[in-house]
Parts: structure tokens; sequence; C-alpha cells
């Protein structure tokens, strides 16, 4: 039970007349309480102020102040207000009672009183009070853990809410990872193009609406940039990556609504053209794409003209897969690379079957060399005589031999021979021409020493040309092997040419050209082969020390049947004469072009007419014969007596090889 009861409780009786408040202290006392009496209102006040007593037995008829007026005064006091006060009167009236109660007593006991009366009310109020007091206390207690339920909950509350939107800032960095993912698996990041991904996908469904309604056709082209790692290399990845984003804007706006445009990868695009009817909506995209290439385009402070290759595969060959498609596009790119690049290629299937030859190639190839299944052929270069009496219906009539170019021939064990022209190219892709090349430098420098050593002083002067390509000059090692060559064979400098293409020049890096100024520094002379075929672009002559030019065969042999052909070698013989080179006419196949190259002042010579390529144990007998004679600079090989019969010997045993689909290389048949 409550505090109130358990500690003894104090009452404080107000009262006039002393009998009543002896009797009422004596029987309370008695019961257990502790009494305090007052004799009168004021001094009930005092009492009440003083000790707060927990009940109040209040007269109402006293002198000075009366009971309704101490209650009153109590009921005013915030601090006594509390405390119970029961009126004790003698007055019985109804309206007395009600006064009573209204300023604030809680019970009235009417006098005379019956002590058992009082003792009952008394202990009553007080255990009304104890019991509203305890209730005020569980009523506090109760407050008190709502309150503090409350902070908790609070509390809760915001932990809950702090964590809701770390969750919700998880999911929606989540959410955003989720889409960067999604994006980066389906789009290209530098030029936001569709990826190879995306581009599968397309491609796909673009076969599949094929393969339901066959007039639904579609296009692939496939875009290389042409010589891109210049750009790369030269102008460093930054603007390479800034001249993709510029291609990737072009090539968009040469599309239709319907197509879509990717990146592969590298510098390598694919568009899809759906709802093609004929090739001819390719071919004309295609064209548009080179046309606006072929303007400057502005890459940062740069302008940069780019071209591309773009291989064509329209979906008739009824493709089932997408990598088909792509690839066919892609052996077609490649055709449009090898057929001088800038320009669009059809897919075919004979580009297939080639590609498989190729790729046949490439495998025997590697075998090749520790096989021993290359040889050289030497092929005389001449001298024209300048001489107006010579006649050439007598071939070599008053020729003088001033050198050999180094031919290489593949004898493959079951296919025969094959010819360099289908497999250089391979082996300048597959970068295996470093080490046959190698191997065709050592061979022909050997070779010609062994003649100098052998003919002496006659044979001194003859030079050896070597055809070596540019992936060559770009090893760091070149110059070092090819020190290592000379010094081991005993071959001076001067009587090597190293024959390169415009195209190893024009597109020659920092490397090839330090490779250049070596050589030069070694007196070794540089060659430019097949002239006249690469760029119309000449500075290159100025950059490089070059001493050679050869005129390509196409155009000495268009010297007798067209006059275009006759006007090329022309402006060729005389840019070499004005710049001081030597110019050497490839390909001389009938003596009315040796004529006319005589006529044209060319001062020398290289071809079937002449002499074809050789075995080196074929050209000896030749060799032997008019180095022996009078002496090779004066005599030249008529001179010592090279008939025809022996000639007709010399072609029996020469090695011009004829490539696969039986014809040389240059398409002429052999004389
Ligand atoms: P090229 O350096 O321009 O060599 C001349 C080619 O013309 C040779 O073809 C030669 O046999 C052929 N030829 C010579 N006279 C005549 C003629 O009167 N009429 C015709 N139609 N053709 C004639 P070949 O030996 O088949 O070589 C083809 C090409 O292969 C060479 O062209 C050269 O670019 C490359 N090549 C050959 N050997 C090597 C080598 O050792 N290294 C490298 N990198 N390339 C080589
Ligand atoms: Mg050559
Ligand atoms: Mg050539």
């Amino acid at each position: 039970m409550s505090e109130l009861l358990q500690r003894s409780q104090t009452i404080l009786i107000v009262d006039d007349v002393i009998e009543n408040l002896r009797l009422l202290s004596t029987t309370l006392t008695e019961e257990g309480y502790q009494v305090r009496c007052a004799k009168n209102g004021a001094a009930g006040l005092m009492g009440a102020k003083n000790g707060m007593p927990d009940l109040i037995l209040l007269d109402i008829n006293m002198s000075g102040m009366d009971g309704y007026e101490v209650c009153q005064r109590l009921k005013s006091d915030p601090i006594l207000q509390e405390i119970p006060v029961i009126f004790l009167s003698a007055l019985d009236n109804i309206s007395d009672k009600i006064a009573a109660f209204e300023v604030g007593g809680i019970d009235y006991i009417t006098k005379p009183f019956q002590v058992a009366e009082v003792l009952a009310r008394v202990k009553t109020q007080l255990m009304l009070r104890a019991a509203i007091a305890e209730i005020r206390e569980l009523n506090q207690t109760l407050e008190d853990r709502v309150r503090h339920r409350t902070l908790e909950l609070q509390f809760t509350n915001q932990k809950l809410q702090r964590s809701n939107q770390a969750l919700q800032r998880e999911i929606e960095e989540r959410q955003n990872l989720e889409q960067q993912l999604i994006y980066e698996a389906l789009y290209d990041s530098l030029t936001g193009l569709p990826n190879r991904s995306q581009l599968l996908e397309h491609i796909d469904r673009a076969i599949d609406r094929n393969q339901k309604q066959a007039d639904d056709q579609f296009a692939l082209l496939f875009i290389d940039l042409d010589r891109f790692k210049l750009v790369n290399d030269g102008m460093g990845h930054a603007v390479g990556d800034q001249l993709l984003g510029a291609i990737a804007q072009l090539l968009q706006s040469c599309i239709r609504q319907q197509d879509t445009v990717a990146r592969l990868g590298g510098d390598e695009f694919v568009i899809l053209l759906n709802n093609v009817q004929s090739i001819t909506e390719a071919t004309e995209i295609s064209s548009r794409i080179l046309e606006k290439l072929a303007l400057p385009l502005s890459v940062g402070p740069h302008e940069l003209i780019v071209t591309a290759s773009i291989g064509i595969a329209l979906s008739t060959s009824g493709y089932r897969d997408s990598t088909e498609i792509i690839r066919d596009a892609d052996i077609a790119m490649y055709r449009a690379k090898e057929k001088g690049k800038d320009r669009y290629e059809i897919f075919s299937p004979s580009m297939y079957l080639k590609m498989l030859q190729k790729i046949e190639i490439e495998q025997n190839l590697r075998l090749a060399l520790e096989r021993d299944e290359f040889f050289l052929c030497y092929q005389p270069i001449v001298r024209i005589p300048q001489d107006e009496s010579r006649n050439f219906g007598d071939r070599l009539s008053g020729c003088e031999l001033v050198g050999f170019e180094a031919l290489v021939r593949w004898q493959h064990p079951e296919q025969g021979m094959i010819s360099p022209a289908d497999f250089i190219p391979v082996a300048e892709e597959t970068l295996l021409i470093a080490a046959i090349g190698q191997w065709v430098l050592r061979e022909a420098c050997q070779q010609l020493r062994d003649w100098q050593l052998r003919f002496g002083t006659a044979a001194a002067s003859l030079t050896m040309s070597v055809n070596v390509a540019g992936y060559q000059l770009q090893k760091p090692d070149f110059v070092a092997s090819l020190d290592q060559i000379l010094e081991q064979t005993g071959l001076s400098p001067d009587n090597l040419i190293l024959e390169i293409t415009e195209r190893t020049l024009v597109d020659s890096e920092s490397a090839t050209q330090e490779t250049i100024a070596a050589l030069q520094h070694r007196r070794i002379k540089l060659s430019i082969d097949d002239f006249g075929t690469g760029y119309s672009s000449l500075s290159y002559l100025h950059r490089f020390p070059v001493s050679v030019l050869k005129i390509d065969g196409s155009f000495v042999q268009r010297l007798d049947t067209d006059e275009q052909g006759g006007n090329i070698a022309k402006t060729i013989i005389t840019l070499a004469e004005s710049l001081n080179l030597v110019a050497i006419a490839e390909g001389v196949e009938t003596a009315a072009q040796l004529e006319a190259l005589k006529t044209l002042g060319c001062e020398r010579a290289q071809g079937y007419w002449i002499a074809k390529p050789q075995r080196a144990e074929a050209l000896e007998a030749l060799l032997e014969e008019c180095l022996n004679q009078t002496g090779l600079n004066q005599t030249g090989l008529n001179q010592t007596g090279l008939n025809q019969t022996e000639l007709n010997n010399a072609e029996a045993r020469d090695c011009s090889c004829q490539n696969t689909q039986g014809r040389s290389p240059s398409g002429f048949a052999s004389s």
C-alpha cells in the first residue's frame, strides 16, 4: 500500500471548542494518528502551512475566521489545496452542507459527532487520499514510462529513418551501378555507339526477320580506318581517341533511321543496314562515307584526313549466325585493303576460299624455314647500251651486267612452287617476313661475295638488290644483324642495294627513319621498288636518301602498246635524271620495250627479255663465260658470245615463279 498509509498520518483539528479538540485528539491519537490542534481558523492555517497534515478536521462555526474561509484559503494555496478537509458542524441544513462542499470540503460530520463515525470517515478519506496519491504516482510512473518509451521510439524511429535513407542511397547507387553495367555491356564508352554484343543482337534479329521473310534483306558494312596507327603513334592516343569520336559522328550522319552503327573496338566500325532492297543501297552509303572521310576532319587543333577500307556483305547468302556475316564483311574489308585502301569491296565466296588458302599458307610458312624449303633466284640487271648501232633483236646485245636482284622462292614438298606474290603478303601480315627476310639477306650477300671471290675484280662492282619489307626496317636489331651479315660474308656495303616500296617510306615510323639513316651512314643504297604504282606525293624522295627508282613493269610493258604507259615511264626517267637517281626499268619483256627505254634515255633494265630469275648454279655458267672473257665492264653479256641457244638453255633452267593460277606473278606467260 501507499507510503501515506505506512507512515503514521498527521491530522490537524481546528475547532474553537476545547472539549471537541480534546475528545477528537485523544480518540485519534489512540488510533495511531499524529494529531495537532488549532483553536481558531488563523491558527489552523498556520498549522497547515507549517506541517502539511494529511487531513484537516475543520469546524465551521468559529469565532473570527469561520471554517468556510479557512477552507477557501487552503484551496487557494497551491501547496495546501491538496489537503483533504472534513467539516465538523452543528449546522445540519442541506444548504450548509452544499456550501461546505462548494468551498472544497470533501466530507461533512454533523455535531454532536459519534467517535466511531469520525474515525470511519477519517479513515475512509485518508484511504481515498492514499489511493488518489497512489493513482497519481502510478500515473506519473506510467507517464514517465510512456515518455521514456516515446523517446526510445523516437530514437529508434530516427535510427530507422537514417538506415532507411542509407538503404535508399545504397539502392540508388546499386541502380546507378546496374545501369552503368548495362550501359557498359551494350555501349562503347569512347564513342557512345552500340558495342559488339549489342551489334550481335541486332544482327541476330535481322537474321530472324530474314529467315521468316526472305525479301527482308540486310547488309553489313565492315569499316576499318586506314593507317590509324600512324595517328595514334604520331599524335598521341588522346588525338586518336578524339578522331574515333569524330568518325563515329560522321558514320552516324551517313546512315538511315533503321540502321545501326557500332564500334567493334580499335579503329573498326560496323554498320548494319536494315531493309535493304539491293546491294546498290549498301554501295551508295559506302561511297557517301568515303566521300565524307575525304574532307578534313577537325580534331582539336588538327585538321586530319582519314581514309577507310570497307567490306560489304549482303544477307542473300542465307546467314544463320551473326558472326558469319561479320566474318565475311571483314574478309571483304581485307580485300579492300589489299586493293589499295580507301575503297569498298563486296564479299564473294571466292574471297573466303582465298582466305582459307592464306591460312594454309600461314601454317605451312611457319615450318618452311625450319624445313629449308626456301631458295633464291637471281635476276640480272643490266646497263642498256646507249650506242645507236646496237640491235636489240639480238636480245642481250651490248648490255652490260651491273648486278642482280635476289628473289625468294618457296618449294613446298606437296604443293610445289609457291609464288612470292602469294606468300610474301602473308609473311608480312604474320610478321614471319622478319625471319624469312633475314635469311634472304644472308643468302644473297653470301652469294655475291662467293661470285666476287670466284671471278675477282671483274665481279667487284656487281650489286645485289634485296627486297626488304617495311616491318624488317622497323625491327630495332635490323642494322646490327645486317652489320653482322656483311662482316661474316665479307661483302662491302657498297655492293648492297635494299629494295623497298613507296608505302614503306610513306608509312615509315621513327624506327624506320633511324634505320634508313644508319643505312645511309654505311653507304648501303636504297631503291624504290614498283615506282609509280603507289603514291602521288613524291615528297618522301626529298626526305629519304634514295639512289634508285625501279620503274614498275606495268608501265614498261605498255611502252610498245599504249602511249600513256610510255608517258609515265618517260616521266619517271626524267624525274630520276633531275633528282640524280638511277632509273631501272623492271619487267622488260620485248626488244621493242628495251629499244623504247633506250630512246627515252633509261640507263638500266631487268626483265625476262634480258634474263629470267635463275638459281645461282644456273647463272654461274653464264657468269663464268662472260666474266672470264674480256672483262665485264667493257664487254657486256652479249660480247661474251652468249648466243640464242645459250639463252634458251638459260631460260630452261630459269626459276621465274609460276603462281597458283599457273601464271607468272604479273600475269605474263614466260616467253
Ligand atoms: P619485285 O621486287 O618487283 O620483283 C620483280 C618481280 O617481277 C619478280 O617476281 C620477277 O620474277 C618478276 N619479273 C622479272 N622480270 C619480269 C618480266 O619480264 N615480266 C614479268 N611479268 N615479270 C617479271 P617474283 O619473283 O614472283 O616476286 C614478286 C614480288 O615478291 C617481288 O616483286 C617482291 O615484291 C616480292 N619478293 C620476292 N622476293 C622477296 C624477298 O626476298 N623479300 C621480300 N620482302 N619480297 C620479295
Ligand atoms: Mg624488287
Ligand atoms: Mg618491282
